[in-house]
């Protein structure tokens, strides 16, 4: 939602902090977003998160769980990654269902 026009202040649509010019931040048709929510609602992938959260690393892994961003050094452990995949299944199953219009 942009509140100030004039002076180019963008507020973000979820957590409504306000976006400082030249912080990078989200956006789609309708909504703004700061970087973290942008990450929470699904606008950035992962490597964008990361990419401009200063962190350098490239052993570093984010991911977002009820509604809150978690940030990991280091390499997924089996268990993570195998939660993750059930999530991605579970999102793939729901997209195919709704393309058939069930
Ligand atoms: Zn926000």
């Amino acid at each position: 939602m942009r509140v100030k026009a004039e002076t180019y202040i963008i507020q973000c649509d979820r957590c409504k902090n306000e976006i400082l010019p030249g912080n990078p931040h989200a956006c789609d048709k309708q909504n703004d977003f700061c970087w973290e929510c942008g990450f929470v609602e699904g606008k950035l992938t992962e490597k964008e998160y990361l990419k401009h959260s200063g962190f350098a690393l490239s052993n570093i892994r984010a991911w977002v769980e009820d509604g809150k961003i978690n940030i990991k050094f280091g390499k997924y452990t089996p268990e993570e990654l195998r939660i993750r995949r059930n999530k991605r299944a579970r999102e793939r199953y729901k997209q195919k269902k709704n393309t058939r219009g069930e």
